[in-house]
């Protein structure tokens, strides 16, 4: 068999273990993780661990997410599409391979310059052209191309930054890891008439956000 057939079969795998089994249903979710390589992001000492259900490092203290936990937050998204997507944390770049499947663009915003290097130049050579990269610090966003019709953050914050309710489309969607004293809580946050309708969906855990408008750097 060769190599690329047994990383088709391990996705296979994945999505029907980890993700399927555990009640992701979107099928646009289901057939992006079928066809993203998670192999091609994490570092070469993990390989063998690409497609195992938890996060992996990629250095600088940060982690490639676990797919369940993607799979369930671009499931919360609501992607119909067609959407412009601001994503905060582009980290590996995986979760920004997964959303780039789906919608029509995505501004994804990353504070570690070297992580962003990385990412852009995986990310390009796998042959996406509807990623734009910024590196900076994301809980201000991207004012310059807001509104977005939807945000996600892959970070945990104290709260949710107002920049990123202040771009967010009317009647768009925000997912955003919230700390909690239970760890952190998974929030969708929707604009409605220009109000926050705030819901919490499940427990997770993330590494921190860092910013203006969210924790300190120690
Ligand atoms: N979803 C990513 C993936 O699949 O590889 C992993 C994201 S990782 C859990 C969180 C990322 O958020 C880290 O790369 C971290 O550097 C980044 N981050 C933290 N604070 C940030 C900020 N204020 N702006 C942009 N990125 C930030």
């Amino acid at each position: 068999m060769r190599r690329s057939d047994s990383w088709k079969e391990l996705r296979k795998e994945l999505v029907d273990r980890q993700l399927i089994a555990r009640g992701i249903k979107d099928k646009k979710v289901l057939d992006a993780f079928l066809k993203v390589p998670r192999h091609e992001f994490v570092l070469p000492e993990y390989l063998d661990e690409s497609y195992n259900d938890y996060p992996l490092p990629i250095g600088f203290g940060q982690t490639i997410s676990q797919p369940y936990m993607i799979a369930y937050m671009m499931e919360a998204l609501e992607l119909q599409g067609g959407e412009k997507v601001l994503e905060i944390g582009t980290g590996s770049g995986y979760t920004t391979a997964l959303l780039a499947e789906i919608a029509k663009e995505i501004y994804t915003v990353e504070r570690i310059g070297p992580l962003l290097e990385r990412a852009r130049k995986i990310l390009e050579e796998l042959g996406y052209n509807n990623i734009y990269f910024k590196e900076g610090d994301g809980t201000l966003g991207w004012p310059e191309y807001a509104p977005y019709e939807r945000i996600i953050v892959t970070a945990s914050a104290p709260s949710v930054p107002t920049p990123l309710f202040e771009q967010l489309d009317e009647g768009g969607i925000l997912l955003i890891p919230v700390a909690s004293g239970f760890g952190d809580v998974l929030k969708r946050v929707k604009k409605i008439k220009g109000k926050m309708v705030e819901e919490n969906l499940t427990y997770c855990a993330f590494v921190p956000l860092i910013g203006k408008y969210g924790f300190k750097e120690k």
